[in-house]
């Protein structure tokens, strides 16, 4: 965790299966990894079941917090929806508008899981869309799913370097689902938060057998951040609470560890009297000015309403805004994806 004078940023990763359904180890080996690369959070969401949250395994393991919540799908296991906050699993047989609605309703966090999943040519992955596109009462959805990304980009030439190098063949959300984002977030409020979606799979190549994607390496790629008005409590209901609500409010940013460390990343929209980050809103006045600090130089853009505003390289870059709409920050290294921020609102004035 680090904090400004502004708040505090937590740091950790989303969308984890364990034994529980088909991930390769417990949640106490995973919790002993992100304690190790020194994460603040997991989230850990398997398919249809909530096992491990009723034997009580939510907590603290050392320093990190382990939340439990699960991955609801379809009868045609599309759909998938990442539930968190929520004591039982609803029906199998519920249909996607079902599911989100029901969830929201009893106060659940409900976020889209790899929604605009394409998978490759590779024809031993079938790809898990979302398709029901008119549900309402979604908190957010994954902009950044890296097994969904991955198993896109793998073709039959590159697989030896996409199985060796993982991470670093890790481009950037899809432009698809940012137009999708940037579309729904002009509406209201949708978080965008980046996932792993780790399991440990076994990967076959011919004579090739490797574990792609160890939870380790999987730690060091996409991960969330949240800006919390204090630190993390040591409490955990108080600890669930801040996590929960930090993603509902959009108070988030996801970021690829493999081109750094992103923590110190900062995206705010200042006006003559106040000062807006992520998931606020702000008037337009005639001072208004958008300010991104990266902490690395990059490559760094304003999208304002789904559009390029405005495009610097460097560290630091401030723009006076015109227009009311949603805007956020995207920060590449070369060509690589790096920091993606929520949107802030700014309204007319
Ligand atoms: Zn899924
Ligand atoms: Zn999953």
């Amino acid at each position: 965790m680090v904090t400004d004078n502004k708040y505090t940023v937590a740091t950790g990763v989303i969308h984890i299966h364990t034994l529980d359904s088909d991930g390769t180890k417990t949640h106490d080996e995973v919790a002993a990894i992100g304690n190790e690369l020194g994460l603040d959070f997991l989230l850990f969401s398997d398919h249809m079941t909530l096992q491990s949250f009723d034997e009580g395994k939510e907590g603290y393991y050392d320093d990190i917090l382990v939340l439990i919540g699960y991955e609801h799908n379809d009868l045609d296991d599309c759909n998938h929806y990442l539930i968190f906050d929520l004591d039982k699993v609803l029906p199998a047989a519920s249909s996607p508008a079902d599911y989100v609605r029901i969830a929201a309703e009893r106060g659940a966090l409900g976020i889209m899981a790899h929604p605009d999943e394409i998978r490759g040519r590779d024809a031993r992955f079938r790809s898990y869309p979302w398709t029901a596109w008119d549900v309402t009462g979604f908190n957010g959805l994954e902009i950044w799913n890296q097994m969904s990304e991955w198993t896109e980009l793998l073709k039959f030439f590159n697989q030896i370097m996409m199985v060796f190098s993982p991470r670093k063949c890790l481009r950037s959300p899809t432009r698809r689902i940012l137009r999708k984002w940037d579309e729904l977030s002009a509406q209201g409020r949708v978080a965008g938060i980046g996932s792993v979606d780790a399991h440990g799979f076994l990967y076959r190549a011919g004579p090739l057998r490797l574990t792609i994607f160890p939870y380790k390496v999987q730690f060091k790629s996409i991960r969330t951040h949240l800006l919390l008005d204090r630190p993390l409590s040591k409490d955990l209901p108080e600890a669930k609470k801040q996590v929960y609500r930090a993603i509902r409010d959009c108070r988030a940013f996801v970021s690829n560890y493999r081109w750094g460390e992103a923590e110190n990343f900062h995206f705010e929209i200042a006006g003559s009297s106040d000062t807006a980050i992520s998931g606020d809103q702000i008037t337009l006045g005639g001072t208004t000015e958008a300010r991104i600090t990266a902490p690395l130089k990059g490559r760094i853009r304003l999208i304002g309403n789904g559009l390029v505003v405005a495009e610097q390289t460097g560290r630091e870059f401030s723009h006076r805004l015109t227009e009311p709409g949603v805007y956020r920050a995207e920060v590449y290294r070369g060509k690589k994806g790096w920091i993606f921020s929520n949107h802030i609102r700014v309204n007319e004035a």
